[in-house]
């Protein structure tokens, strides 16, 4: 029975470790938190995650959340003007339902069932020694360790990470009592040029159903405002406050939120990086990085849990077609490269959003509130970014997007 190893139990790794267990492999995966730990910290992510990913879940028997969590049914697209107006507004359904179930309720029960299904779990926050030490008592080590320190084993790409800074400044509010959205659910997405870009949307939570505000605010601006928040009360009041000075369309559902839990708040900001995938060891041998380790995306688009679930769906495909061959090094560039077929994509239009948008995109979206169809298909992208090339790259692919998509009629 071939041995796997998988540094760090998140998206990637206990999808990828379970899915290994039903086709008969020895797996471990290192988790630097218990279940419990897991459920009782504070939250992580908003995770929103689109149909293919939600598939891959499904697949694999693993989506136990899918009945109790609320569904969202389309994207909503929204430039505030002032007093309350809106300057530029489209929504559109999407072909099948998301949904986001937090990350403390997945990644706990998956931590258990892993366990159930027979795989070893060990507790241990893994260091790069530990790593290597995995690499002689496993037949492969992969690293899926989130934004953990210990995805610096492997190097930065600078040829594919055009940012060396936080391109965002993020706050993440999870909330009972919000007033829903009609007349349909959808992530409601607000962009103010300059000044940042705030969404919410429908989540299943440790108590039930809840609505997780994100917020993207670009640093040094109004919105890069959580600092000095120093209690659960104070984040709530500046979530607030943010919708009240800038969105005051999204305002008139929050009059009597409340917070889910006092863990139900995040704040923070990194840099969107690409790293090279194959480490070399101290042993000589090799380690194979996985999800958020080779791929950090800034979460405005929600594509980090979506494509960590992709990743980890090649891997799985590319470890049985490997039978009982060696998992060498060119076989680990080779994997990465498959993954990076698609994730090039989400990571170039990703970035596409946290600079000044290119005059296309600009077109694009005020075409969108217009042409219901190029609204369709801006908001079904988010399944699978690489339906956005070349339209969304280019000025004259972008034109000829929206003449076809006029003449598709609505
Ligand atoms: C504010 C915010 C909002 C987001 N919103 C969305 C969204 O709406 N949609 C979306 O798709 N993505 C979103 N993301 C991104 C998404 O959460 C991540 O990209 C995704 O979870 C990455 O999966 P992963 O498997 O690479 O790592 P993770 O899911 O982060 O899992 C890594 C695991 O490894 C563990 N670990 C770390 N270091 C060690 C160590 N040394 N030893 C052992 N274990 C270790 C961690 O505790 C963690 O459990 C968001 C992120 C943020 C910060």
């Amino acid at each position: 029975m071939r041995k796997i190893a998988i540094v760090g139990g998140g998206q990637s790794g206990l999808q990828l470790g379970l899915g290994l267990l039903q086709n008969k492999y020895h797996v471990t995966v290192v988790s630097n938190r218990t279940p419990e730990q897991v459920f009782n910290r504070r939250v992580t992510s908003s995770q929103f995650m689109f149909h293919d990913s939600l598939q891959n879940e499904r697949d694999l028997g693993i989506n136990s959340w899918e009945k109790k969590c609320p569904i969202t049914e389309g994207i909503a697209f929204t430039i505030p003007g002032p007093d309350k107006t809106r300057a530029l507004f489209w929504e559109a359904k999407l072909s099948h339902y998301g949904q986001s179930v937090d990350q403390r309720v997945k990644f706990s029960g998956w931590l258990k069932e892993f366990v159930k299904r027979g795989g070893n779990l060990v507790l241990q926050d893994a260091g790069p020694q530990d790593v290597d030490a995995y690499s002689k008592s496993h037949d492969l080590v992969i690293v899926a360790a989130g934004k953990g320190e210990v995805n610096r084993m492997f190097e930065r790409d600078a040829s594919r990470s055009p940012f060396d800074k936080p391109m965002r400044a993020l706050a993440l509010t999870y909330v009972k009592n919000m007033v829903p959205r009609t007349p349909f659910t959808a992530v409601s997405f607000n962009l103010i040029p300059g000044v940042g870009e705030y969404f919410v949307f429908p989540a299943l939570t440790v108590n039930g159903h809840c609505e997780i505000m994100v917020f993207e605010g670009v640093p040094g601006g109004p919105m890069d405002c959580w600092n000095d928040i120093k209690t659960p009360e104070q984040h709530l009041a500046k979530s607030k406050w943010v919708l009240e000075t800038l969105m005051p369309l999204e305002r008139e559902r929050c009059d009597h939120i409340e917070l889910t839990d006092e863990n139900g708040i995040l704040t923070g900001r990194f840099a969107p990086t690409v790293r090279k995938p194959v480490c070399k060891l101290p042993s000589g041998n090799f380690a194979l990085g996985m999800g958020d380790v080779v791929a950090t995306n800034d979460p405005i688009t929600g594509q980090g849990s979506n494509t960590a679930s992709k990743a980890a769906a090649i891997y799985l495909q590319r470890i049985l077609e490997r039978g009982t061959k060696p998992f060498d090094a060119q076989w680990m560039q080779e994997s990465f490269d498959i993954f990076w077929d698609y994730a090039q994509w989400v990571v170039k239009w990703t970035n596409s959003l946290l600079v000044p948008p290119e005059p296309q995109i600009l077109q694009l979206m005020g075409a969108a509130s217009q042409i219901p169809p190029l609204a369709s298909r801006i908001a079904n992208g988010f399944n699978n970014p690489p339906d956005y090339a070349p339209w969304w790259f280019d000025a004259a692919e972008a034109e000829k997007a929206i003449q076809m998509a006029s003449r598709s009629g609505t």
